[in-house]
């Protein structure tokens, strides 16, 4: 084969880092002449919810991929800059050249790049974007969605990429020589979860083999969870490993399984990371506005001072306290603490999810926008179509930490006190003093977002939020 005749297939990492089940990677690998790009773009990096223990995760996955690229005849080129000057540069080959790239669904800034940079080569050259995610990007059909689901995740695997036959050089600069400036401050990342297909696959064979004993009692307490659960979503969302190899794997585990409920229950999640990662790509508006609309103007009053009490870890309630700092230290917490932290925000404090949904998807190392933005405004009432929850925070400290060992392993100031004043956060004028009171601002809430939902014109906004966005599963009363 003349292979400079042939177009040079570019590769583009986003945010799927791995070989294997890597549509872009492996197509774009078949003409064994091939370039891997990851396109470094610091303004992406510094918008909305992103921040550098993010950016350290992915690193350590392009770590692991260029040092196996190796044994492909091939490394990672940066290219520093935006999807724009992206463009720019590719226009500059005087050869032909093909492009290969996943669909990712991410916050405005990148999507309206993608959308630019699609529109731009599709006229003039091979361009092939894949699905990685259970995502519809073209005719996007609620009723059919989990049909789709399915048929994508079991599909067969993708085989690693072919080995290329040149080894490519360009002007870019190697990954391996590259020092990004975001992660050039000094930065406590030792105590965050570390990227990389290796670690991925022996989380998740360390959770279907044993851990998951369990799974769906021991999800609900930080104290439990931190070792009960996979701990894959930072993988799943750098794409260290792939979604449907996690759901092949687990699924074919369950005949064999002493823990078949936990499995299956796992399994359900990984059907709601693409449930709600496809209401962004179906409106991605929703990154800045309620669902629905007559949401946005129900907290119209920011308070900076109460925010950065909560974000502190010093509201005076110690589990949501301990919450806060354990987050802040492993880049990690549960579902139902992530949960009530932002029902603390949005019903206790009363500050607009806008606020408050960025600076929490800063602290998670595992930032999905599409589940991230869903979830914020599912717990602050803000999408209409699901039922308000407002979580106490004495209820959860009761049932989720009852003899306060947690508590005190983070807050050892509070060894001293009993399990009792620690739960009421009652705690002699040696604590922080509470920010707000629980059961009066929680009462208000409650009857701000239940008189508000009585409303003829709301119901007919939230059958229309439904139709756009409802999972067809279950039956929705409004
Ligand atoms: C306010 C809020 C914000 C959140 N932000 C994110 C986020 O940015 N990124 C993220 O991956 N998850 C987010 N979640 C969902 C959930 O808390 C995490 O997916 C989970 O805690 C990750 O830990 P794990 O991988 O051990 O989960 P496991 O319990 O082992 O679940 C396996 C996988 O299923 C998916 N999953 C689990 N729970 C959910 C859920 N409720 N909705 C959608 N997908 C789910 C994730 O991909 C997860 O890795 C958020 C939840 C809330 C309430």
């Amino acid at each position: 084969m003349d292979l400079q005749n042939q177009p040079l297939d570019i590769i583009i990492l986003n945010r799927n880092i791995r070989l294997e089940d890597n549509a872009a990677f492996y197509y774009g690998s078949l003409r064994q002449n091939y370039l891997v790009l990851y396109v470094f773009d610091e303004k992406y990096w510094t918008s909305n919810g992103r921040s550098p223990r993010q950016a350290r995760f992915l690193f350590d996955c392009l770590e692991e991929l260029d040092k196996r690229l190796l044994l492909y005849n091939s490394c990672i080129y940066v290219f520093e800059g935006s999807y724009d000057a992206l463009t720019l540069w590719i226009e500059t080959y005087s050869r032909k050249t093909a492009i290969h790239l996943n669909h990712i669904t991410d916050t405005d800034y990148l999507t309206q790049q993608l959308k630019k940079f699609k529109t731009h080569h599709s006229k003039r050259r091979e361009l092939k974007i894949y699905r990685d995610f259970g995502i519809q990007v073209d005719n996007i059909n609620r009723d059919s969605w989990s049909k789709d689901w399915n048929e994508l995740m079991r599909s067969p695997l993708l085989p690693t990429p072919k080995v290329s036959r040149v080894k490519n050089l360009c002007s870019l600069v190697q990954f391996s020589a590259f020092k990004p400036p975001i992660l050039s401050k000094r930065q406590p990342y030792e105590t965050l979860q570390h990227g990389g297909s290796k670690e991925a696959a022996d989380l998740l064979d360390t959770f279907l083999t044993g851990r998951c004993r369990d799974y769906q009692t021991l999800i609900s307490s930080p104290r439990t969870a931190e070792y009960a659960c996979s701990r894959l979503s930072p993988h799943i969302t750098y794409g260290s490993i792939s979604l449907r190899s996690i759901y092949q794997k687990a699924t074919s585990q369950i005949p064999y399984s002493q823990n078949k409920k936990d499995l299956k229950s796992f399994i359900k999640r990984l059907y709601w990371h693409c449930h709600f990662i496809q209401k962004l790509e179906t409106e991605s508006r929703i990154e800045f506005r309620s669902m629905h609309s007559m949401c946005d103007d129900l907290r119209p009053n920011i308070d900076l001072e109460i925010i950065e009490r909560l974000f502190a870890g010093e509201t005076g309630f110690p589990f949501l306290d301990a919450c806060m700092k354990f987050l802040r230290q492993s880049g990690w917490i549960n579902f139902r603490m992530r949960a009530m932290i932002m029902s603390f925000a949005s019903y206790n404090l009363w500050q607009p999810w806008q606020v408050t949904s960025p600076m929490l998807a800063q602290l998670f190392v595992d930032y999905e926008p599409g589940i991230h933005i869903c979830q914020a405004q599912m717990q602050s009432g803000a999408t209409g179509i699901n039922l308000p929850r407002i979580y106490s925070v004495t209820k959860q400290s009761l049932d989720q930490d009852p003899n306060t060992d947690w508590i005190k392993k983070i807050l050892p100031e509070l060894q001293s006190f009993s399990p009792n004043e620690i739960h009421r956060g009652d705690l002699k004028g040696r604590y922080p003093a509470k920010i707000v009171d629980l059961e009066e601002t929680g009462k208000i809430a409650r009857d701000h977002i239940w008189s508000m939902r009585k409303d003829a014109e709301f119901k007919k906004i939230a059958r229309a939020v439904y139709m756009l966005h409802g999972s067809r599963k279950t039956s929705r009363r409004y």
